[in-house]
């Protein structure tokens, strides 16, 4: 990957055809410089591909696709608003795929929005390394953070290696995180005749059923995560530094699977979040501002957690301090598969699981409480339970669930004392007192 504001890369090509704009965990059209910049350069090609096989072992789990499946549908429907629609291929090579579209579309330039896990910064290289090479101009952006990884680090150069410092920084660079771009007018659509979409599928005959509840508490897409936005700001945000612990009620934004899927721009989360402080800053009311000091951390927790992988691509399967990579972890089938099913005898922590496996959700406190007993009580891998996690959250995101597994399991240089263990029992009378 390269570096740099508004887009590294490129060489060769650019001009005369069409640009492939390449959408992946970018699914909405405001505030996508990607698209952006291809409706700048004339006529655009949208295209989608999906090759979870190149996932290997974290191939996405039932409710994740079951939100992709949604959230593209919605997307192409926008894109079809402003006059063009999204070309979705089946592949089990992206990059093969990518030059495939090139050839049958006579596009001259390629652009996409930077991910930063580990699978996707290998892929997008090798997509810019062999695009290039054939002539074709390739940009990249940020559309996923406030910052680039690379722009924030201490007075030395170096990376932090500490939540706190990293997101005092964040807060008090010399330039604002950039405001968000509208959507465009319209969109030019290129000649993608001779490209024909493949019929993508995202759930087999035994899922539909289960995934049918689903749609009963969510709506992904981008005008849904819009609205989910604009409700919290409107709503609970006020009262966040008081209620964001409760584990019974409404009183967080719902927001990550919209974000994990790109369907809002953090920059707006930001910038919207940031207005209402200065307003209720002019009020006197200290409460909103501070509740607005602690959402913008939260959002700070999830930028971290790209520079995190960013910064040590294998922290999804290894501690970040290296000496407790030794650590002997209990490996037990038994245990885990009573966790997995909700069958511990803790209240707390089997309803929690249940929960997770019948709506894939878990408020955030419960899914402290489900992790640290997994790795502090029952002394599993912290890594079973990451994957599990990936496998059954709505808002399954590599680099939150790696962050949010090493946190708990005292592997980070910042996080929970290596031999704190909380008593679940204790938990549910704090965060759901009356057993909800
Ligand atoms: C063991 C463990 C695993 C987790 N796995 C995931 C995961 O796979 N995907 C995921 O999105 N979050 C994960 N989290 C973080 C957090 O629990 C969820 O982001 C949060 O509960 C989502 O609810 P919300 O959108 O209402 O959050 P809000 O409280 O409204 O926060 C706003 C946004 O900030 C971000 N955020 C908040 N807390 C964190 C955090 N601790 N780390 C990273 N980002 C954060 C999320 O994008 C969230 O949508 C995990 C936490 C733990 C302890």
């Amino acid at each position: 990957m390269s570096g740099g504001g508004g887009g590294g890369g490129g060489g060769g090509g650019g001009g005369g055809g069409c640009s492939i704009v390449w959408f992946r965990r970018d699914l909405r059209v405001e505030d996508n410089p990607a698209l952006a910049a291809g409706v700048r350069a004339g006529a655009v090609v949208a295209v989608f591909i999906w090759a979870p096989e190149e996932e290997g072992h974290y191939y996405p789990g039932r409710v994740s696709r079951w939100w992709l499946k949604h959230s593209l549908a919605l997307f192409d429907s926008s894109l079809r608003n402003l006059g063009t629609s999204l070309i979705t291929k089946r592949s089990t090579d992206t990059v093969s795929t990518l030059l495939e579209i090139v050839k049958s579309t006579g596009a001259t330039q390629l652009f996409f929005n930077h991910f930063y896990d580990p699978l996707s910064l290998v892929r997008d290289q090798r997509a810019k390394e062999v695009l290039t090479a054939r002539g074709i101009a390739v940009r990249s952006f940020n559309a996923d953070l406030l910052y680039e990884p690379w722009e924030v680090h201490d007075d030395q150069g170096h990376p932090f290696t500490i939540f706190e410092s990293f997101w005092e920084r964040c807060l008090s660079m010399p330039y604002d995180p950039e405001a968000p771009l509208l959507p465009p007018k319209r969109i030019t659509s290129g000649d993608a005749s001779r490209c024909p979409s493949d019929t993508l599928i995202f759930e087999d005959e035994l899922e539909k059923g289960s995934n049918a509840l689903l749609a009963r508490a969510w709506s992904p897409g981008w005008s849904n995560a819009d609205k989910a936005l604009t409700t919290f700001i409107n709503g609970p945000l006020i009262e966040y530094s008081k209620n964001r612990r409760k584990a019974d009620s409404a009183t967080t934004s719902f927001l990550s699977p919209h974000l994990h899927f790109g369907e809002v721009s953090v920059r707006k989360v930001f910038h919207l979040v940031r207005i209402k402080q200065v307003l209720w800053a002019n009020e006197g009311n200290k409460a909103g501002e501070e509740s607005v000091n602690l959402f913008l951390k939260s959002i700070g927790l999830r930028e971290y957690s790209r520079y995190m992988s960013f910064n040590h691509p294998y922290s999804h399967e290894r501690p970040l301090l290296g000496h407790l990579k030794f650590f002997p972890w209990v490996v037990d089938e038994g245990y885990f598969k009573a966790w997995r099913q909700g069958r511990t005898g803790y209240p707390l922590v089997d309803a929690g699981m249940r929960e997770l496996w019948a709506t894939g959700w878990l408020h955030d406190r419960i899914r402290v409480v489900v992790s640290s007993f997994f790795v502090k009580v029952l002394q599993l891998p912290w890594q079973w339970g990451m994957k599990y996690f990936w496998d059954t959250l709505l808002d399954a995101d590599l680099e939150s669930d790696a962050l949010g597994w090493q946190y708990i399991s005292g592997t980070l240089p910042d996080s929970r004392e290596f031999d704190r263990i909380d008593n679940p029992q204790f938990e549910g009378y704090k965060f759901d007192p009356n057993g909800e």
